[in-house]
């Protein structure tokens, strides 16, 4: 075995207050991610999310003034110059990819997903989400025609305002870089090391190890494999997708993203049923040929917490890059895996 899932076992004792301030033993566990190291602390509290939360409200305030409602989507959103996308927008089925106001490279779009304002997280269906992510590969491939330097390419969705969704009506993020940014380029780095260290594709060997072990394969959609993450940057879980055979998303084939779709919408019902109404997804996609990579997705929960509001991103998060962990990934898969 080469890929190594390696964590370390503490126990912090305390008097406890709350059982007359008997000695406790409470167990906390690091996980290093088998391809970073990236660090996972994973204190179990059997975390769960008391109530949903409700967003019709805001939704209802917000729709009349929404640029991507279709009354306004022609007025209100951009367009890209006519050299470079004739008809200056990309639309498939309801999908519509527009330039992003507030671009986060030379080449940044948003695609509006769908025309209703208001989605809630059981309402997608794999349709509408599969024409959303074409349109967004559609848009990549323009881009990659249209300037050859452009090789590394994201798809992020931040659903609702915890995620850092600013615009209720739901829309994915795609965007091009010319060189490897962020966490991303860690991992294309380490798959390139890892490849060189020991022969083979480190993302087809998680699958068949994660198989093997099945304590966090949760199942596949088509050729899609889908994953609970061994050590998750989220309070809550990560779910990874692992695209076989394929390394960038340029290369995705239509049924490719419809069973990428479809896994989504199974992971969207188990979240609905947690309480989740909020969450964060990157669709990673390397350079065509790098044999190291491979097309992957995360998906994680997010939200804030009741009575306070108090946000799910702390120091150790936000500033130390050290993820907190409230439930064992191995028993999210045992629950989710039933969506599969
Ligand atoms: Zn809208």
């Amino acid at each position: 075995m080469t890929i190594v899932f390696r964590r370390v076992l503490w126990s912090s004792i305390l008097l406890d207050p709350r059982r007359s301030f008997e000695r406790v033993s409470l167990p906390i566990e690091a996980r290093f991610d088998p391809l970073t190291g990236r660090v996972c602390i994973i204190s179990e509290l059997r975390f769960s999310l008391p109530a949903k939360t409700d967003f019709s409200e805001i939704a209802k305030a917000t729709e009349m003034f929404c640029p991507f409602c279709p009354a306004r989507v022609e007025t209100a959103t951009p367009m890209f110059p006519e050299e470079f996308i004739p008809n200056g927008r990309i639309r498939i089925g309801e999908a519509v990819v527009v330039p992003n106001l507030m671009p986060y490279s030379q080449y940044s779009a948003v695609t509006v997903i769908c025309q209703k304002h208001f989605v809630k997280m059981t309402e997608f269906t794999q349709k509408v989400l599969a024409d959303a992510f074409l349109a967004s590969q559609e848009y990549l491939k323009r881009v990659a025609l249209h300037d050859r330097s452009q090789k590394h390419f994201l798809i992020n969705w931040n659903f609702m305002p915890p995620s850092g969704g600013s615009i209720i009506h739901p829309h994915l993020q795609p965007v091009s870089y010319e060189e490897p940014m962020g966490y991303y380029a860690r991992q294309l780095e380490d798959s390139k090391k890892f490849h060189e260290n020991h022969g083979y594709n480190f993302w087809e060997h998680l699958v068949e190890e994660e198989k093997r072990l099945g304590e966090r394969y949760l199942g596949a959609t088509g050729a899609i494999h889908w994953i609970t993450a061994f050590a998750p940057r989220s309070y809550l879980f990560e779910v990874i997708a692992v695209f076989p055979k394929k390394t960038s998303i340029l290369e995705l084939e239509q049924s490719d993203i419809e069973n990428f779709a479809n896994g989504l919408v199974r992971i969207l019902n188990y979240m609905d049923t947690q309480n989740i109404s909020s969450f964060n997804l990157t669709l990673q996609s390397g350079p065509l040929n790098e044999h190291h990579y491979r097309v992957n997705a995360s998906i994680i929960p997010r939200f804030t917490l009741p009575p306070l509001g108090t946000s799910d991103t702390a120091s150790l998060r936000a500033l130390n890059d050290l993820s907190v962990c409230y439930k064992k990934p191995e028993t999210t898969c045992n629950e989710l895996k039933q969506y599969f």
